[in-house]
């Protein structure tokens, strides 16, 4: 594994606090740094990963794994960053955990075989957050719209991308395309600069909240023999809801269609390193589920045998293994 500047930097502070040396700072120089890969800071993927490594953490004295989340551009991103060795860990949609594994897609020159699955985590629905005087009231009115598409490197660029190639949209389809990163959203929208913009994101999340409670802005729904035609054909979407109440003033059900959140990681990552992770976030779910709304639901099979295309990490297989949550 990699040494990382910004954890190395870190760990300089964290000593450089220490007034009198203890046995931890003994310890310490002999502990293993891990990243996660996230998201902005106000999605899904920032507060999971920092729940995960909050109960890694935990248990540091015992295992000696030091855990770090980093805010990144998204899934797309943080596939690539795994693919390289900079990154331990990343949350990746599974349409991309699928692609990537398989080389299709936006992966077909850059296919990552090395790519494993840890767990999925909670569902994630195509989202398009609409200004409240815009008139959106379907996927197909973004046409002729100034429309936030996303940074390149999220996952919802790139689903955007596949649903654009499915209508026969470019980026002259629209009034502006625009590529702010999904935390700059809701405020670009809420100053007038866009009319939409797209969050490949789970519900409730701080950012569709931001932009509810700021400028009253709505949810659009997703559907139509396009998209029901997306989903018969690829294993990795489903229909979705967002169900009304979820933020102030959006008072109907959304319906669309939605991947789920994976955690990922390489072949190459120790077998130790996952299998401590596996095990700090399986024993202790109940936990975990109360660190984010977004978690409530997650069942521990489901976690595992759910949206996930790339194998389990031989880390992963020996802590469930271990924990009798392996069907035969
Ligand atoms: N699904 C988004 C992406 O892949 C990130 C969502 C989040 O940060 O919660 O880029």
């Amino acid at each position: 594994m990699k040494t990382r500047t910004t954890l190395a930097t870190f760990a300089a502070t964290a000593l450089a606090v220490t007034a009198l040396p203890t046995a931890a700072d003994a310890q310490s120089s002999e502990e293993q740094f891990i990243a996660i890969g996230t998201g902005g800071l106000t999605g899904v993927y920032y507060p999971a990963g920092g729940a995960i490594c909050r109960l890694m953490n935990r248990d540091r004295a015992e295992h000696g794994i030091r855990c770090a989340v980093e805010s990144t551009g998204g899934s797309i991103y943080n596939i690539n960053t795994i693919q390289a060795g900079e990154l331990d860990f990343g949350v990746a949609q599974s349409d991309w955990q699928y692609h990537a594994y398989n080389g299709s897609s936006k992966f077909a020159e850059n296919p990552v075989p090395e790519l494993r699955s840890v767990f999925s985590l909670h569902p994630e629905p195509f989202t398009v957050v609409a200004a409240a005087d815009s008139g959106i009231e379907s996927f197909e009115d973004l046409k002729g719209k100034r429309v936030n598409i996303g940074n390149p490197g999220s996952g919802q660029r790139a689903t955007m991308e596949v649903l654009m190639d499915e209508y026969g949209w470019t980026e002259d389809d629209f009034a502006l395309a625009t590529e702010y990163k999904a935390a700059e959203s809701p405020q670009q929208l809420c100053d007038g600069n866009i009319d939409a913009y797209l969050y490949v994101v789970g519900h409730p999340s701080a950012n569709i909240e931001e932009a509810a409670s700021t400028c009253g802005a709505q949810l659009v729904d997703v559907e139509g023999p396009v998209i029901d035609e997306l989903i018969e054909e690829n294993p990795f979407y489903r229909t979705a809801t967002i169900p009304a109440g979820t933020y102030p003033g959006i008072d109907e059900d959304t319906t669309t269609f939605g991947v789920g959140a994976t955690l990922v990681t390489s072949e190459e990552v120790p077998e130790d390193v996952v299998y401590e992770l596996a095990m700090a976030v399986m024993m202790n779910l109940e936990d975990f589920r109360n660190l984010h709304p977004a978690f409530a639901n997650l069942q521990a099979t489901e976690m595992i045998y759910d949206a996930n295309s790339a194998p389990l990490h031989r880390g992963a297989v020996k802590a469930y293994g271990q924990l009798g949550l392996l069907e035969d």
